[in-house]
């Protein structure tokens, strides 16, 4: 009974992707890397989980992150859509 031993740690991370290294890649991993956040919505006081996927968004665009539920933001959205004065001939 001699199975080679087997360093739980070996396998299970270093999958290499001959040519995956691109920055998008990259950036990808630091967003992975990301924790995700419990924030609570400003409109319904409901909390919800901005992932760090979301949260990196935010700031690649120099934005501050959303004080409010996704659904929210959505309606809000619609509304200043629909509010919008037609002045746009
Ligand atoms: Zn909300």
């Amino acid at each position: 009974m001699s199975r080679t031993q087997h360093t739980h740690r070996a396998d299970r991370r270093d999958v290499p992707k001959p040519h995956a290294e691109t920055q998008a890649r990259r950036a990808t991993l630091e967003i992975s890397a990301r924790p995700s956040a419990e924030v609570i919505c400003r409109e319904c006081s409901e909390p919800f989980v901005m992932s760090g996927q979301e949260q990196v968004w935010f700031e690649l665009r120099g934005l501050a992150l959303p004080k409010r539920c996704p659904p929210c933001r959505r309606m809000r959205r619609e509304l200043l859509r629909t509010t919008e004065p037609t002045t746009h001939a």
